[in-house]
């Protein structure tokens, strides 16, 4: 199942595998909330609502190739973002190693004006089963 793109942007997934819904919601991990923090920091249109949105946001769900995409899930009552819009907010990650190569891409994922998921998309084969530290994570973008 496809996210449904914002007009003139590209919806893209990290992998085919499928979601697996975790038996308890968690919280995010430091490591992903510094980078869900990373891509809502610009402003953008919507920025603040999912600011607010991140604050309250839980992991329900986490990707079944072993990358570490996850699921998210708000659980407060912050408003929609985006004009309930659906797609990727307009800064992606870029990961890079130590050497300071690309290794993979971060998108974070809007449904109905809400976060929805983290995605991995990487450039090696196998994923990496974690996060890159914040700290390797640059912006790119605005992407539309
Ligand atoms: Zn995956």
């Amino acid at each position: 199942m496809g996210v449904p793109p914002i007009a003139g942007s590209v919806a893209r997934t990290a992998c085919q595998a499928g979601i697996v819904r975790l038996s308890e919601p968690r919280s995010l991990s430091p490591t992903e909330s510094a980078i869900v923090d990373a891509l809502l920091a610009p402003d953008f249109d919507g920025a603040s609502e999912l600011r607010a949105q991140s604050a309250q946001t839980q992991v329900v769900g986490r990707c079944d190739c072993g990358c570490p995409t996850i699921d998210l899930a708000v659980t407060g009552n912050a408003p929609a973002a985006m004009h309930n819009a659906s797609g990727p907010t307009p800064f992606e990650g870029i990961a890079s190693d130590a050497q300071g190569q690309p290794i993979g891409d971060i998108l974070l994922f809007v449904v109905d004006g809400y976060l929805s998921s983290l995605e991995y998309v990487s450039h090696a084969e196998p994923p990496p089963s974690d996060w890159p530290a914040a700290a390797r994570v640059s912006l790119l973008g605005p992407l539309r």
